[in-house]
């Protein structure tokens, strides 16, 4: 089959072919649909000279964590599913420790090998998942529901986070409308009342948040920011100069998550934002919150802007993310 692996670090991931693999006891086997081209890709393949410690990934490694698919082949001691379902994959924990006891799979302690960090990634015909980290769905396409497994779970997440500030007659800012960004919007104006303000720097960003219903949408521009004027923000961008903007705008009491991993620092002090404001770090999403946001998907409330490349042109695909020139999710079908 063929598969996108990585092989050395910081050498370009090259597309092979492998055997298709045997799923092993407590994973199960998909046929994989599509897979969702995230910029955390392109951190592990050109920036990175070994693992992060917090991931442990030994090469090689196929490329790929935003996986749809149909259930193949059930490994030993795996139930629950059945051959041809379709499914996505989200991110497993250990299922025992504190965070996992509280839903927080995400934030598991004993966090090993995830698809894609780790484990052998979805950019192939086939790939195993644990299964505690497979997710149904039923009315959406495996290929269309991949970016629902981060580019969605992980806005989603942070978009719950802030949603008990949102109540009716406020505000809340989001900066950057990429693959993040423009689910984002939707998933705010799906289950907040809140005024949603969209900035860029980006026209056809713009032009994308605003078909995914911000009511305004503004260039990120310092004379664009209004001091002291949202109840939230949701920063998927992590500059220097959104992290000051979002600082900016926040209100008492209001909530900056940062969501993006730009390289932007924020020197925290008193006066650096109104009494009671504050800022958070987040990653990923609960399998829970994956559930929520699949039926919000399947009522029509949210959709995701993609566009699909061949697996031939995956090299193609992450030079224009690279560049910024892919609106919303580009996901790669096998
Ligand atoms: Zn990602
Ligand atoms: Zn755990």
């Amino acid at each position: 089959m063929k598969a996108y692996r990585l092989f050395e670090w910081k050498q370009p991931a090259r597309l092979v072919d492998i055997p298709v693999p045997e799923p092993e006891a407590g994973q199960v086997r998909l046929k994989v649909a599509g897979n969702g081209i995230c910029a955390s890709d392109l951190h592990l393949m050109h920036e990175w000279d070994k693992s992060p410690s917090h991931i442990k990934v030994e090469l090689p490694m196929t490329i790929g964590h935003e996986v749809g698919g149909w259930v193949d082949k059930l490994g030993q001691g795996v139930s629950g599913f059945e051959t041809g379902q379709p499914v996505i994959v989200t991110i497993a924990g250990c299922g025992h420790c504190r965070y996992c006891a509280m839903g927080m799979n995400q934030y598991c302690l004993n966090k090993g090998k995830q698809v894609g960090m780790g484990l052998d990634g979805g950019i192939a015909e086939y790939v195993n998942a644990p299964v505690g980290a497979v997710v149904p769905v039923s009315d959406i396409h495996p290929a269309d529901a991949a970016p629902f497994t981060d580019a969605g779970l992980s806005s989603y997440h942070a978009v719950k986070r802030v949603a008990p500030l949102l109540t009716g007659g406020t505000t809340v800012a989001v900066i950057g409308v990429g693959g993040l960004g423009h689910l984002a919007v939707q998933e705010l104006k799906a289950i907040t009342p809140a005024k949603v303000i969209a900035y860029d720097l980006n026209d056809a960003s713009l032009e994308l948040a605003k078909e995914s219903g911000a009511d305004v949408c503004l260039k990120s521009a310092d004379e664009n920011i209004e001091k002291m004027s949202v109840e939230a923000v949701l920063d998927f961008v992590g500059a220097g100069a959104t992290i000051a903007q979002a600082a900016k705008m926040i209100r008492p009491l209001g909530h900056i998550v940062a969501v993006g991993r730009g390289p932007g620092i924020f020197e925290f002090k008193h006066n650096a934002m109104p009494y009671g404001a504050m800022i958070s770090t987040t990653f990923g999403g609960t399998k829970a919150e994956l559930m929520e946001l699949i039926g919000l998907a399947e009522a029509g409330y949210i959709k995701p802007h993609i566009t699909k490349f061949g697996i031939d042109e995956v090299d193609k695909a992450y030079q224009l993310l690279a560049q910024g020139k892919i609106q919303g999710r580009g996901v790669i079908i096998p």
